[in-house]
């Protein structure tokens, strides 16, 4: 390790380091208000600090004055006058050598992130937005995960040319085609959440370049700033601001909350604003000097210092407060510590109460990456360390249904994988009655799900997988609708969180891509055409929605949540099913609910539990409806259940 870098490391780790340079401080930044602006910076290496303050984005004329050191390595300036919507950044010395850097804190910037804007918030607030409240919590959280460009760049959502692939889509209301799309579709689905991909400033996509080009955006740059390519004008700082929190309000007056992509365990570069404001304070490194790479994207950030998680638990606060997120999904979460995701929650429950902000993340890392010491990372293995309402996505539900993410062909459940029938009895109760490496607390803790951005998508996994031989991603196999269904049949019908990726209800296809994070956005967009191409799918999504939401022992997410799942049979390859004890509090339309899946090719006859006292068993769902309520036509109390289908009965007992 360099001589230098080693030293810097022992110091960071040192009791005299936190003693002097910890600053718990929450006013870092340029706190712009009421007419008074004052610049914050933690650089406690720096020797001198200077502002440099600039009319925009880009001219070189400045106003430089130097800032004055304070306590805790924090360095300071104030102005008796608003300084809103100018732009500014710094030069730091350190080791006698002058760097100029962004504001790691900065709440805004000018185009492609290269140099930071003071913004009075209360004048980036549209009308209303301070009125601006979450749609209430229903029962059960569903969450529809989005890309803002894939959401609206397609013709045929129907919105306006320069509102395309930007936050201002979200706020079009109807788009006047022959079919619904963009809100007015998502609002038809009945989803609770909107879960949005990074939208916090990336470096991936150049702002001021054309709009072919396409990124997911797991690359943050500006950790506190709205992206600015989604924006209709990415110069001017404060419009992406504005049109950010004008896409949440809408989402919120059309009865969805927002969760936030947020990517705390790496940056763009390592050359950072965290780098050149405190060099090495930021990053993990290995044993020989160099930095790790847990995350496969070039570097880590340190999760377990001091200030590293004040950083991410305020710019978690930040978003929450400024921008009414309703939730967050934390990318390799595995990176991150279980303290530093406890401290989030807690503080998140301190100030908007318990399970209003929701909290989910990827509880894997890429790669090895080492841990500050005392700290525990933020993995499966350690859920049971977590908070209660912190979950993590369950790829042993997602694996036993569709099978791996990595190899195309092999298949699970629903698509021919054999051996399967207990772990999926055990992803029905939310893992709660074992089968996995872990016990998660509740059910709370898992988010069930089959599809995200990352690998195929469903469609593509099925086709792969089915038809290994011929694979044409265009054509409507049946036999792929059916598995389709099924899958979808089973997580809905899991315990736990629901998620999905958006246009898993329309057999959405990359053309087997499992990788598109910089392909084109014509393979990523949302066709919209396809929602009536595949308009059976989609009712039977919507039909799975409407009624979950009226299944409260599915939607329990109590300790004991798993104990409402009894008589867990496999009655043949492919073929389980199970009764769930439905009664609740509150009102409940069936007492009792009995599901049966059936991955088999060929039908299956299946005994129907004895009922309580002869009420009749209704079917709620099968292979082609999903709210039917038809009575069943009870032979010798068995019925018949057609291949590759779910079907699920339920009744009330008398009395
Ligand atoms: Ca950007």
């Amino acid at each position: 390790m360099k001589e230098n870098v080693a030293k810097r490391l022992a110091f960071f780790a040192s009791e005299e380091f936190e003693e002097k340079f910890r600053y718990d401080g929450k006013d870092l930044g340029a706190v712009c208000r009421e007419g008074r602006t004052v610049f914050k910076v933690w650089s406690p290496l720096a020797e001198r600090v200077e502002l440099r303050l600039y009319r925009d984005g880009v001219s070189e004329s400045c106003l430089r004055q130097e800032m004055q050191a304070g306590e805790k390595g924090v360095w300071s300036l104030e102005f008796e006058e608003s300084l809103h919507g100018m732009y500014y950044d710094y030069v730091v010395r350190i080791e006698g050598r002058d760097v100029p850097t962004g504001d790691p804190y900065a709440v805004g910037c000018g185009c492609n992130g290269d140099r930071s804007m003071v913004a009075d918030l209360r004048l980036t607030d549209l009308p209303g937005f301070r009125e601006d409240r979450a749609p209430k919590l229903c029962g059960e959280q569903i969450i529809y995960e989005l890309h803002i460009k894939d959401f609206s760049y397609d013709r045929d959502s129907g919105i306006p040319e320069e509102y395309r692939g930007k936050y201002k889509a979200f706020t079009v209301r109807g788009t006047g085609g022959s079919y619904p799309t963009c809100m007015e579709y998502l609002k038809s689905l009945g989803v609770t959440h909107v879960h949005l991909l990074p939208f916090f400033d990336y470096g991936s996509v150049d702002e001021a370049g054309d709009e072919g080009q396409f990124n997911w955006g797991y690359d943050p740059k500006n950790y506190n700033v709205p992206e600015g390519s989604y924006a209709t004008d990415a110069a001017d700082g404060l419009i992406r601001i504005r049109e950010c929190k004008e896409m949440i309000q809408a989402f919120h007056e059309n009865g969805m909350r927002v969760v936030m992509d947020v990517v705390y365990n790496h940056t763009h570069r390592e050359d950072s604003w965290f780098q050149r404001m405190v060099p090495d304070y930021y990053y993990r490194y290995l044993e020989d000097g160099s930095l790790s790479n847990g995350s496969a994207c070039g570097n880590d950030v340190a999760a377990g210092r001091s200030m590293v998680d004040n950083y991410i638990a305020d710019s978690v606060m930040y978003w929450a407060k400024e921008y009414h997120i309703d939730g967050f999904r934390f990318d390799l979460m595995g990176l991150l510590t279980v303290e530093l995701m406890n401290r989030i929650c807690r503080e998140l429950e301190d100030q908007f109460g318990p399970g209003e902000k929701m909290l989910y993340g990827e509880p894997w890392s890429a790669d090895f990456s080492p841990l500050e010491e005392g700290t525990m990372a933020a993995e499966k293995q350690n859920a049971g360390y977590l908070e209660d309402y912190i979950a993590i996505f369950s790829d042993d539900t997602r694996d036993a249904i569709k099978g791996s993410v990595f190899r195309g062909e092999e298949p699970g459940f629903v698509n021919g994988g054999k051996g399967l029938e207990q772990s999926i009895l055990q992803a029905a109760a939310g893992w709660r009655l074992g089968g996995a490496c872990f016990l998660p607390k509740s059910c709370r803790q898992i988010v069930n799900y089959v599809s995200a951005h990352d690998n195929f998508t469903l469609w593509d996994k099925l086709v792969i997988s089915m038809h290994p031989q011929e694979a044409d991603f265009d054509k409507m196999y049946e036999d792929v609708l059916e598995a389709n269904k099924l899958a979808a049949f089973i997580y809905f019908t899991c315990q736990g969180n629901l998620f999905l990726q958006a246009g898993e209800e329309f057999g959405r296809s990359k053309q087997g891509e499992d990788n598109s994070y910089s392909s084109s956005p014509e393979l990523n967009m949302i066709r919209w055409h396809r929602t009536v191409e595949y308009g059976d799918l989609v009712e039977y999504y919507k039909g799975l929605i409407r009624l979950r939401k009226r299944l409260p022992g599915l939607c329990d997410k109590s300790p004991e949540a798993g104990r409402r799942i009894t008589c867990g049979s496999v009655h043949r390859k492919g073929v389980v099913s199970f009764l769930l004890d439905n009664r609740s509090e509150g009102a409940c339309e069936w007492d009792e609910v009995f599901i049966v899946y059936n991955a088999s090719a060929r039908a299956c006859r299946t005994p129907l539990p004895k009922e309580a006292g002869g009420g009749l068993w209704e079917v709620l769902a099968d292979g082609l409806e999903t709210d039917c309520r038809k009575q069943a036509r009870i032979e010798d109390h068995s019925v018949r259940v057609p291949a590759r289908s779910g079907m699920m009965f339920g009744h009330r007992c008398p009395g």
